[in-house]
């Protein structure tokens, strides 16, 4: 029988029980992950829907938003209940948005990934399951699920998403750099950079030009990502977020679609933080939030740390 041994502060070697390996490796534990992550990915659709507009996650229950009938909880398990339901209300029959069932099955992905990644892979490698370092990216990347959203319908990231998130970064960091791979000061100067580095362009852009080119959310955005991936994924995230975005939103803007909700008077009113359209900025004269590309590159550094970090190493010779 192999005994697994796995490290605590990289010394002390700990011997994990065989069967606790056997179960956390079972297909069982494998689809329970990705189950864990649709149900938090059917939260982040509430969270969505209702933290940018200053409601509660816990009350009224979820209710069809046509014909106001409470949902039953047999009619809110993920993805099942969309499927039963071929997507309608059962009173009114009302089409609900793909947007549930895409952001329950991104839900799923998420913690799926990080499970394969922090707990299967340590142990089929020798190591300790890192279910602590699987729990925490799991909430990284449904922050960023929830983020992307919000700043794609109403050009809001919430600070009650990024701030506690950013907290628990910076907490985990300074209690055990070995969890999240990032040592605390690391961790406080890129979240710390981040911010400063949007603030900082943000200050720029409306003194010279008097736009507001960048929102502070995507600053708080980078705080997080600062926290959690350090400086070498604050770089990726700013970098590969630019490239990506210009990459994706060109090519839309030409075929004429629009990338994000662009009326913005219907969620802000005459909100004088927006700051006035300003034909010349954007890409092409059209705003893009930066949030979603942002979230996005951050996801894919927190998936590929590894071969990001070989491909960043191999460019800088
Ligand atoms: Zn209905």
């Amino acid at each position: 029988m192999i005994d697994p041994m796995f490290t605590i502060d990289g010394v002390t070697p700990v011997a994990v029980d065989p069967r606790l390996v056997a179960a956390l490796l079972s297909p069982a534990a494998i689809v329970g992950a990705f189950v864990w992550g649709l149900l938090w990915g059917s939260f982040a659709n509430v969270v969505i829907w209702r933290v940018p507009r200053g409601m509660s996650v816990v009350h009224p229950r979820s209710a069809c938003t046509s014909c106001g009938a409470p949902i039953a909880w047999y009619d809110n398990i993920p993805v099942l209940s969309y499927l039963l339901l071929r997507g309608r209300c059962r009173r009114c029959r009302a089409p609900l948005s793909l947007r549930y069932l895409t952001v329950e099955l991104l839900g799923g992905f998420i913690a799926f990934a990080f499970y394969m990644l922090h707990v299967v892979r340590p142990l089929i490698e020798g190591g300790g399951p890192g279910i602590a370092a699987w729990l925490l990216w799991t909430l990284f990347g449904l922050a960023l699920l929830i983020i992307t959203y919000t700043d794609l319908d109403l050009w809001v990231i919430p600070n009650a998403v990024v701030l506690p998130v950013a907290a628990v970064g910076l907490g985990v960091a300074a209690f055990d750099p070995s969890i999240l791979g990032v040592d605390p000061i690391e961790a406080v100067v890129a979240a710390v950079g981040g911010y400063g580095l949007i603030a900082g362009l943000r200050w720029v852009y409306l003194k010279r030009r008097g736009i507001e080119a960048l929102g502070l959310g995507d600053g708080k955005l980078l705080a997080m990502v600062g926290a959690f991936c350090g400086a070498s994924g604050l770089f990726w995230t700013v970098a590969a977020g630019s490239i990506q975005g210009l990459l994706l939103a060109v090519p839309l803007l030409l075929v004429g679609r629009r990338v994000a909700n662009t009326e913005l008077k219907e969620v802000h009113g005459d909100d004088p933080e927006l700051g006035d359209e300003d034909p010349n900025a954007g890409v092409m004269g059209v705003r893009i939030p930066f949030g979603p590309f942002l979230a996005i590159a951050a996801l894919e550094y927190a998936l590929l740390r590894e071969s990001i970090l070989d491909g960043l190493y191999w460019l800088l010779g």
